[in-house]
């Protein structure tokens, strides 16, 4: 049965009770001059044309305002990213704005770092502080010595801020905590990295093979609309994941693979489509280099020889490998985003974008498309040149890595620990980011932490990493406040306009006005010559022949058709070196590693133990939205998944089995442990795994919400696998035990 795409995503919430997912499509009054435009539907109500910042897909949103409030917010049908349509938690923006345990003016550190206490200052006095923290830390170690850790649009203002201030030490856990392997692996293959939005066509895919992805509970806007329009479509899913997600329950085939043993499976998967000639012989003569050496590589990876690795039987792998071949070129293998899992992810991503040439779908209709981007000129300012850049701090001292093209925030960390890096970092700005839950290893970002000189926190809410901060400066939220444009590179290209509904609350400032008034106090106040960030916009637009009323009207300016594949007309572009996509890597081999993915082995867990999985729900990005109160009502905390035929041969549970809903307590190889955490009992998860969703069991005091609600992966996540080719920190290495909640270990 064709499912619609509000019937995909309401699957994507199940358990959302009726929440406003898939909101919007609000075109009633489409065509009316929005900018501050009544809103015939609903009786003396304003709506503002902004995009979503609930995470960082950047949806187009119209916050609707009475009275000075925001009513509600819905899906922009101009925008590109949100047709008329937001998720759960875009729909939830207003749970944040009125979040009453919001950061309300600035705070100043009165005892022991860590300690999470602190008076309360007026803006002058918190400035200053910070300006002399800052100051203190250039003098004795020079500009390069402060880190700026960053996460959301708003970051723009702080990155400007480092590049007036002189340090290249910028990062994001978004790229070695998240997506970096990837960009690495298709970087290696096809000369390009992916970025985001992923130029993938998900809508008109024939097969789309999800390996540990699971869209639908993963809610990235677009892409669970386009999944929904191509199941209703016809295509076909093929799954592979250790638990059986909602996208499992549409597929064709869910392989239910043993953690770890991924690249297994699709060495296996290219032996099938070798060896019974499904791929596309025409388009790799054409485009790609390395096919003989491939084809020499996986002659012996049989179904199976994949079979004891991976558990999935030899049908099931052959009978999805045809169904992947045969869908040529309309087949996409996402390429996921979430891809830090083991320390071989770079391999593991690799094998991906190679089985994505094999079927020929890199710039293909279906496959991998062509994403422009909207040009809007910079804003014209001149920033000092730095004397003698010392590089980047985040690599260690022996050198590494050599394939990052971004700086590691972990690496960052790593460098504030003394005698790690080139040079030691003083000072942080973390923006945006709460690093207790995005990094690996607590302790170690803990122990960074204490050597800092000088720490400042700007945020909406008081995560976890505020409290350890000397001054924490509180940002009014993304509907309080203008940003910069949003412009990816997109199918459409476009350009997106952040619009203030609401006055900021409490004594809240926008991340714009914090940065330049900062700047004002040490110095570089010439470095941020606009008034506010609508003139920043305004000029922006100017220099592009805009005017900014008129785009401020839909909040969104599109630019022309472009093809997007070549059916359309667009070149296969390729920019590696040799000009082709090269399933073979030179450039690997030439760095001592494997030119061709290969599987080792991971280590397993101790007797009696899970291998750790976490992942996300519809209804949350991370832990920025579990003190949300709108989404809590929906979704009030994450659970524990544990296979109910693995949790009733649990030592220790022989007399009194754990029941369905139980709290218990997961405790890691190293002796860390969880807050008490719900079990739910499961046949949909495979045995020897347990999963998580990310960002529970907060332990900052002040979200009054989410204190102490769930358990969080990233407490359990004392041990990481480092990516030796980019960086990144393979988290899926940590293994647990469950024990009743209450019981003395
Ligand atoms: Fe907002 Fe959801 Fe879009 Fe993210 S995917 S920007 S949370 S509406």
């Amino acid at each position: 049965m064709a499912l619609s795409r509000r019937q995909f995503i309401q699957i994507g919430a199940a358990g959302a009770g009726g929440a406003a997912v898939a909101s919007g499509l609000a075109t009633r009054w489409w065509g009316l001059d929005r900018s501050r435009t009544p809103d015939p539907g609903t009786e003396g109500e304003q709506v503002v044309a902004s995009y979503c910042e609930l995470c960082f897909w950047g949806c187009g949103v119209l916050a609707h305002v009475r009275g000075g409030k925001v009513t509600k917010v819905t899906g922009n049908p101009a925008h590109p990213l949100s047709r008329g349509m937001l998720c759960p938690r875009g729909a939830g923006a207003t749970g944040l704005l009125y979040d009453p345990d919001r950061l309300k003016t600035p705070l100043i550190r009165v005892n022991k770092r860590g300690d999470d206490e602190f008076q309360e200052a007026s803006w002058d006095n918190a400035l200053n502080k910070v300006a002399e923290g800052l100051e203190r830390v250039k003098a004795k170690h020079g500009p390069e010595a402060l880190a700026l850790f960053t996460h959301g649009s708003g970051g723009v203002w702080f990155k400007h801020f480092m590049k007036a201030w002189g340090s290249p030490n910028v990062g994001a856990p978004s790229y070695a905590q998240c997506r970096g392997p990837r960009e690495a692996a298709f970087t290696l293959t096809y000369g390009t990295p992916l970025g985001s939005p992923e130029p993938i066509d998900l809508a008109h895919a024939r097969c789309i093979t999800l390996i540990g992805s699971h869209l639908g509970e993963n809610m990235h806007n677009t892409q669970v609309q386009e999944l929904a329009d191509a199941i209703g479509n016809g295509a076909q899913l093929v799954v592979v994941d250790p638990r059986f997600s909602v996208a499992a329950s549409k597929a064709r085939y869910w392989l239910p693979i043993k953690p770890g043993t991924d690249i297994a499976l699709l060495l296996a998967w290219m032996n099938v489509i070798v060896e019974e000639k499904l791929f596309d012989a025409e388009y790799l003569a054409r485009y790609a280099t390395g096919l003989d050496e491939l084809k020499a590589h996986v002659a012996d990876k049989t179904p199976e020889w994949a079979w004891p690795i991976t558990g999935v039987k030899p049908d099931l792998i052959r009978a999805s490998a045809r169904l992947i071949g045969g869908s040529r070129p309309a087949s996409l293998i996402h390429p996921g985003r979430h891809t830090v899992w083991y320390g071989d992810d770079t391999q593991r991503e690799r094998a991906m974008a190679i089985l994505a040439a094999l079927v020929g779908s890199w710039g293909r209709r279906g496959g991998y498309v062509v994403h422009t981007k909207y040009p809007v000129p910079a804003y014209p300012v001149e920033l000092p040149h730095p004397a003698k850049a010392p590089g980047q701090a985040d690599k260690p001292k022996a050198g590494g890595y050599p394939l990052a093209t971004e700086v590691l925030a972990s690496g960052l960390c790593d460098a504030t620990r003394p005698g790690q890096s080139l040079y030691d970092l003083k000072g942080w700005i973390v923006y945006g980011c709460n690093l207790m839950q995005a990094m690996p290893k607590r302790s170690e970002v803990i122990e960074a932490i204490q050597h800092l000189e000088h720490l400042v926190v700007v945020d909406v809410l008081p995560a976890e990493i505020a409290g350890f901060a000397d001054v924490v400066l509180p940002e009014a939220t993304y509907l309080e406040r203008e940003d910069d444009l949003s412009a990816p590179a997109y199918q459409r290209p476009f350009a997106a306009m952040r619009q203030r509904a609401v006055e900021p609350m409490y004594d809240s400032k926008p991340g714009w006005w914090i940065a330049k008034e900062l700047a004002g106090k040490v110095g570089l106040g010439q470095h941020f010559p606009w008034k506010d960030a609508r003139e920043y916009v305004a000029k922006r637009l100017e220099l592009k022949g805009l005017k900014y009323e008129e785009v401020a009207r839909t909040g969104v300016v599109l630019g022309p058709v472009v093809p997007t594949c070549e059916e359309e007309g667009a070149p296969v572009g390729v920019a590696t070196e040799s000009g082709k996509i090269e399933l073979y890597s030179k450039e690997l081999k030439g760095l001592g590693f494997d030119p061709l993915p290969a599987y080792y082995p991971q280590e397993e867990g101790p007797a009696g133990s899970f291998r750790l999985l976490s992942g996300r729900a519809p209804l949350h990005t991370f832990g920025r939205t579990v003190n949300n109160r709108l989404l809590a009502e929906p979704y009030p905390e994450n659970e524990v998944w544990l296979n109910a035929d693995a949790a009733r041969s649990l030592p220790g549970f022989e007399v009194k089995p754990l029941a369905n809903g139980e709290k218990v307590v997961l405790v890691n190889q190293d002796g860390a442990r969880s807050t008490p955490v719900r079990v739910k009992l499961t046949q949909r998860i495979r045995g020897d795994c347990v999963y998580l969703v990310h960002g529970w069991g907060q332990t900052a005091k002040r979200q009054g919400y989410a204190y102490r609600r769930g358990a969080s992966d990233a407490q359990l996540t004392t041990r990481y696998k480092v990516d030796p080719i980019m960086g990144g920190t393979g988290m899926n290495v940590n293994f647990v035990r469950v024990e009743r909640a209450g019981e003395v270990a």
